[in-house]
């Protein structure tokens, strides 16, 4: 069962007071069944994505492809019969802006589209010009790029589909970033120069990724021990999100790096309609292992020693200060290493990480308020057929 066009999902689901959740499949042993059930148990519209570097035509870090990637979710969406979902490339990075890499993104676009993609992130946040004089000359290699990236999917998806009605996310601020004073965040001036830039140039996304004190991964205090992701500033994507409506962009914000955030935060405390897509992807990845971890001990024992052995060096050095924080942080690489041993695991542990993937996916959910919201595109989309 193929995926919707994403440009669907973030309409329908806009001003709605529910956040899409987006998955990052690393793994997707037991990982991908058990999220479309989930999303089918609560009739939740959701995004499987995973990033450039997760995902290529060498398979990144994750073993997998444009290609295999896709037929893992459309064979389970098939197998459930789930068919409000998207498929994302997550942080299409753009980080020198120089006409080769440019075409070489573009040449990985063209295969997601080739292979099913219904929705694309450029993520040309790297690109920022600390000498520039206001946000536009700050932000120009960062707009062009993404303004070249932008109309090579429109050309592309048009060619396949008919039409232009694909998911499109950028980015301004690198997430994640530090400065001398702590995190250095989006400000509302940026997110309106450069969705006006981009408009400018008819390109229309319909989300902003936006640096706003998340962290990617597995987080660690100073003694190397596992901490939650607090660090998210409402306040400031609040005002984000208000520069964006005051400019009456359609434009709403997509919340990276939520691994970690206490689940009553994200109900209670995220603006929900402001932040329209959260992401959450090493989150799956600590749940595959756990259950791996129980059940077949001698086979995590051997992938923790390899990170351990493999990675101790480079962490250190970059000031990781436990073997936790070693696993936390380097563990994925694991993932194209031991690729054949993951995607060969008993059925025991996959209906096992199967099962706990669908129960807390079901907690995400809920505190993204999405139940429902597959509902609401089903609607969303009748209503545009019987205008049409
Ligand atoms: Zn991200």
């Amino acid at each position: 069962m193929k995926p919707m066009h994403g440009a669907y999902l973030f309409k329908a689901l806009k001003d709605k007071g529910c956040i899409i959740m987006a998955c990052n499949t690393r793994i997707c042993v037991g990982i991908m069944k058990g999220l479309f059930r989930a999303a089918k148990e609560a009739d939740a519209a959701f995004i499987i994505e995973l990033a450039k570097s997760e995902c290529n035509a060498d398979g990144g870090y994750t073993g997998l492809t444009p290609k295999t990637l896709s037929e893992h979710a459309c064979k389970t969406a098939s197998e459930v019969e789930f068919e409000v979902w998207g498929l994302h490339a997550d942080h299409t990075a753009v980080k020198k802006g120089s006409e080769e890499e440019l075409e070489e993104v573009k040449k990985l676009l063209t295969s997601c589209i080739d292979t099913g993609y219904s929705s694309f992130a450029i993520d040309a946040s790297h690109l920022f010009n600390f000498e520039g004089n206001g946000v536009e000359e700050e932000l120009a290699d960062n707009i062009r790029s993404t303004i070249v990236c932008g109309e090579h999917i429109k050309q592309k998806y048009n060619e396949k589909h008919g039409n232009s009605e694909f998911g499109f996310e950028v980015e301004v601020g690198e997430i994640g970033r530090k400065g001398n004073e702590g995190m250095i965040l989006t400000s509302p001036e940026e997110a309106d120069g450069y969705i006006k830039a981009l408009n400018n140039a008819e390109v229309y996304p319909q989300v902003l990724a936006i640096a706003n004190g998340s962290t990617h991964g597995n987080i660690y205090d100073d003694n190397g021990k596992l901490i939650e992701q607090i660090n998210i500033d409402i306040e400031q994507t609040k005002s984000v999100a208000q520069a964006l409506r005051n400019m009456n962009s359609e434009v709403r914000i997509a919340q990276h790096g939520i691994t970690g955030t206490p689940l009553n935060i994200i109900k209670k405390e995220f603006p929900h309609g402001d932040i329209i897509k959260g992401n959450v992807g090493t989150f799956w990845q600590n749940l595959f292992w756990n259950v791996v971890k129980e059940k077949n001990p001698e086979f995590f024992n051997k992938v923790h020693k390899w990170v351990i052995d493999t990675y101790s060096e480079k962490a250190k050095e970059k000031g990781a200060k436990s073997d936790d924080e070693i696993w936390g942080k380097f563990g994925k690489f694991a993932t194209k290493q031991f690729f054949d041993e993951i995607y060969a695991l008993d059925s025991e542990t996959v209906k096992k990480i199967e099962d706990k993937t669908y129960e807390e996916a079901l907690k995400f959910f809920d505190a993204f308020k999405a139940n429902g919201s597959a509902q609401i595109v089903r609607d969303y989309i009748k209503k545009i057929n019987d205008e049409d």
